[in-house]
Formats: structure tokens, C-alpha cells, sequence
């Protein structure tokens, strides 16, 4: 199977204007990951880049962040943590709340999930204004884990959220920009 490059898998994202609500262009990665070789060069040029670098896990966020996180965790023959949004875990949790538009958001993990010093991987299939990212750091971060890198399939860098992950000392690595939000 060959990899595609950058510029190809950008035109397997499907752009829908005005959704969720008038204004938004919602880049849509079903497109992407329904094609095979679209969806496996995503996730080897994601991992490719984190293979020497002794991580530990991958963290992907609810819920897209699952679809790119645990396959490029399976890629790099590490463990998936996933940060599921408030009430979903069963377990005791810890969270962290964070701004969206309109109102807050709690995202979590297992109160248990990461041990002290654990190199963790952050990763999600889209970075906007980067207040999910930046919460996930946080909370990785507040559980002991140890967050040098960021990755996600799809930057928006008119929105500015990668900045804000650089501005925590966190290497970000994006795949795809798209101009504007
Ligand atoms: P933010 O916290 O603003 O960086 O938003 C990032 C989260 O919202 C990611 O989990 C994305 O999946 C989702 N998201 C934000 N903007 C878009 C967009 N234009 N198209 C698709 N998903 C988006």
C-alpha cells in the first residue's frame, strides 16, 4: 500500500459549510477513513514521527481522537488511554473543566490510568481554538504524566489553537491546515 501524501489526504476531507450552525465549515474525516489507503497513511504518518520517542501511551479524545489515538497506538505497539467527556467512565475519575463558546465542558480519565512519569502522546483529529487540547494537557499533566507532543490529522491555524498547545511546551505535529474556521 502506498502513502499518500499530505496534500492528497487533505482532499479526502469532506468539507460541509455551516455545521453545526451557520458559519462553521465542519471539516469531515468519515471521508477520510473510509478509504483504506487514506485512513492507513494518516495513521502511519502520525506514528512515523513518534517511533524513537518511548512513549508510553496515546491519549485520544471522545470521540474522534479514538478513531486516529488507537490505531496509531497499535501502530507504535503502546497502550490507548482515552479522555471520554464528563460521566462516561466507570471508574473514580479525575476531570478538567474547560471554556467552549457558549458555556463549559468536563473532559476525564481514570483516576488510576496514568502512572507518574508516564510519556504520553496527545492526540485528536482536529485542533481549532486548542481548549480541548490545552484541557487534556492539563489534566494528563495534573495525573503525573509527563506531555511533550501533540498530534492531529487536521489543523485550522487561523483559529490559533496550535499556538496556545506550543505556548504549554508541547511539540504539536499536524498533517493538514485548512485557511479560515
Ligand atoms: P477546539 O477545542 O476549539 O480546538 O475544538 C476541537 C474539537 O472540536 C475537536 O475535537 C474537533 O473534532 C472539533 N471541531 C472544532 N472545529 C471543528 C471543525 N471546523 N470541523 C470539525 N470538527 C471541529
Amino acid at each position: 500500500m502506498t502513502i499518500l501524501a499530505c496534500h492528497e489526504l487533505q482532499k479526502l476531507v469532506r468539507t460541509i459549510p455551516d455545521y453545526p450552525k451557520p458559519g462553521i465549515m465542519f471539516r469531515d474525516i468519515t471521508t477520510l477513513i473510509s478509504d483504506p489507503n487514506g485512513f492507513k497513511s494518516a495513521v502511519v504518518l502520525l506514528a512515523d514521527r513518534y517511533r524513537d520517542m518511548k512513549l508510553t501511551f496515546v491519549a485520544g479524545i471522545e470521540a474522534r481522537g479514538f478513531i486516529f489515538g488507537s490505531a496509531v497506538a497499535l501502530e507504535l505497539g503502546i497502550g490507548f488511554l482515552p479522555i471520554r467527556k464528563k460521566g462516561k467512565l466507570p471508574f473514580r475519575t479525575i476531570g478538567e473543566d474547560y471554556q467552549l463558546e457558549y458555556g463549559m465542558d468536563r473532559i476525564e480519565i481514570h483516576q488510576d490510568a496514568i502512572t507518574q512519569g508516564d510519556n504520553v502522546l496527545l492526540l485528536d483529529d482536529l485542533i481549532a481554538t486548542g481548549g480541548t487540547a490545552a484541557a487534556g494537557i492539563d489534566l494528563i499533566r495534573r495525573a503525573g504524566g509527563v506531555v511533550d507532543h501533540a498530534a492531529f490529522v487536521i489543523d485550522l491555524p487561523d483559529l490559533g489553537g496550535a499556538d496556545i498547545v506550543r505556548s504549554k511546551e508541547v511539540d504539536v505535529y499536524t498533517l493538514i491546515e485548512f485557511e479560515g474556521d
